[in-house]
């Protein structure tokens, strides 16, 4: 945990108790500052109550009035569709509102964090709208492997303040979140990565425009000392032209050759290039967790975030082979005579699923659920690539209806659609799991999807085909 000693003796009230909530008020009670948390639901109060955490209703005016800051969780609305009443109080009182994430730049900076004189850490912050988790934990990883000290946290793993104290040479790598960004008072990363975006939150950011103003704050408050760009898709390119020469562009669909310094995929290689001149090219074919331009995407941005740390190229080439990928994302969990079983539980829309499709051929395709808006229509380009699609969940009507004469089959349950798939799959395909569709009619989450998917290969590993 890293204590909070920049509001020691001051009142702060904490609004959402889940994971981030619960740590921030720890991290400032060990501070010594006066806490009041609340949660609009009984349960999570409960828990706070139980470790010692005072509860108080900050809907209230009287209670608002009497903090000197109001921290706010990131599923809380503090702007659109409207913001919830405590922040709504809190302002009416004058309390600054901020969050756990400008806490922790806060605390760095702060002369009586211990180790402060020591020297402070490197923060590396990922941004975009998918493929965040996988390139924060790749960073970790790539970081890892060349030797450094790190530590991961925000969105994937700990919470920012649950991470220990960090000493100096060590690089944390932080992945943000829009809401996260939108409300950080205090923003300080030294290296900041901005990978894509599209349409994603839109009821919480009031629109396109809001949404990617959010993620733009990560870029403008104090400005990093490098900025990482993706610019595949024209937004990051709008970004990288505001920007100066601390900027590395990066980009899986284009070379990137020019005076500055860019990382970007030249057939199969990711390629460094800085001054008029190639510094490095990394054979991505040898790396099986990062298959398709979408994880060349974030393979480029990684590498570049660790180039910025200081990191030499031929120290990241075995780390980048190495990486294990993360559970439900393109995971590879098996084969079978010859079949090869694909896990992207994560593929929750038909933006993931696309490039899933993208990453292999000869696929039989798991899919559905609850869909969402649009369900699978932008995706019948690539059909072609389907050998049969095997239907599952509350969609699977609707989206039958969209596959037309692309073979299909209506499974019901992910048991049945896996040993349908099995029983047709010849040597060389793909069984892949890419819903397309939230899980929440079937399953609680999409990582308990891809738990079941996980169990019923490796049950059948055990059958004879
Ligand atoms: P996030 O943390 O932003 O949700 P993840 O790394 O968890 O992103 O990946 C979520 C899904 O998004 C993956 O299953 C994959 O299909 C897709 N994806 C991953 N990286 C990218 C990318 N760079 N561009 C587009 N889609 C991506």
């Amino acid at each position: 945990m890293i204590p909070l000693t920049t509001y020691a003796s001051r009142t702060v009230g904490v609004l959402g108790l889940g994971k981030s909530g619960l740590s921030a008020a720890r991290a400032l009670k060990a501070g010594g500052a006066t806490v009041f948390c609340w949660d609009d639901n009984e349960a999570p109060r409960e828990t706070a109550s139980a470790e010692g955490l005072e509860v108080a209703d900050l809907t209230r005016p009287r209670e608002a009035a009497s903090l000197d800051l109001l921290i706010v969780s990131p599923g809380i609305p503090h702007h659109y569709p409207e913001p919830h009443k405590a922040v709504l109080a809190a302002w009416e009182a004058g309390v600054p509102v901020d969050n756990d994430v400008s806490l922790f730049f806060q605390a760095l900076t702060d002369p009586d964090r211990e180790g402060a004189d020591e020297g402070s850490p490197k923060v590396i912050c990922v941004t975009g709208s998918n493929g965040k988790s996988t390139t924060t934990a790749l960073i970790h990883h790539l970081l890892g492997a060349a030797g450094r000290h790190t530590q991961m946290g925000g969105n994937i793993g700990r919470g920012v303040l649950d991470l220990d104290n960090p000493g100096p040479g060590e690089v944390v790598v932080l992945e943000l979140s829009s809401y996260q960004t939108e409300l950080a008072r205090v923003l300080a990363p030294d290296v900041a990565v901005f990978l894509n975006l599209s349409p994603d939150h839109l009821g919480r950011h009031g629109g396109m425009g809001g949404y990617f103003a959010a993620k733009k704050r990560l870029f403008e408050y104090g400005g990093p000392d490098r900025s990482i760009i993706g610019v595949d898709g024209i937004e990051g390119r709008f970004v990288a032209n505001t920007m100066g020469p601390e900027t590395i562009r990066i980009a899986a669909t284009q070379k990137l050759r020019g005076e500055g310094w860019s990382v970007f995929m030249n057939k199969n290689h990711l390629t460094e290039w800085r001054g008029g001149k190639q510094m490095a090219a990394i054979d991505l074919r040898q790396c099986p967790a990062l298959i398709g331009s979408h994880n060349h995407q974030n393979a480029c941005a990684a590498y570049a975030a660790c180039r910025a740390v200081g990191v030499p190229p031929r120290r990241l080439e075995a780390g980048l082979a190495s990486f294990p990928g993360l559970a439900h994302r393109l995971e590879r969990i098996g084969e079978i005579g010859g079949v090869a079983f694909v896990n992207d539980s994560k593929a929750t829309n038909a933006d993931a699923a696309e490039k899933a499709l993208l990453s292999f051929e000869n696929i039989r395709w798991i899919l559905g659920g609850q869909a969402k808006e649009g369900g699978i229509e932008p995706l019948t380009g690539l059909f072609d690539r389907v050998a049969k699609a095997y239907l599952i969940g509350e969609c699977a009507d609707q989206f039958a209806a969209t596959l037309e004469s692309t073979p299909h089959e209506i499974c019901g349950d992910l048991a049945t659609a896996v040993a349908r798939a099995r029983a047709d799959a010849a040597p060389g395909d793909t069984i892949l799991l890419a819903p397309a569709a939230a899980s929440w009619d079937q399953f609680t989450s999409f990582e308990a999807r891809g738990d079941a998917f996980r169990a019923l290969v490796e049950s059948s590993q055990e059958e004879p085909a």
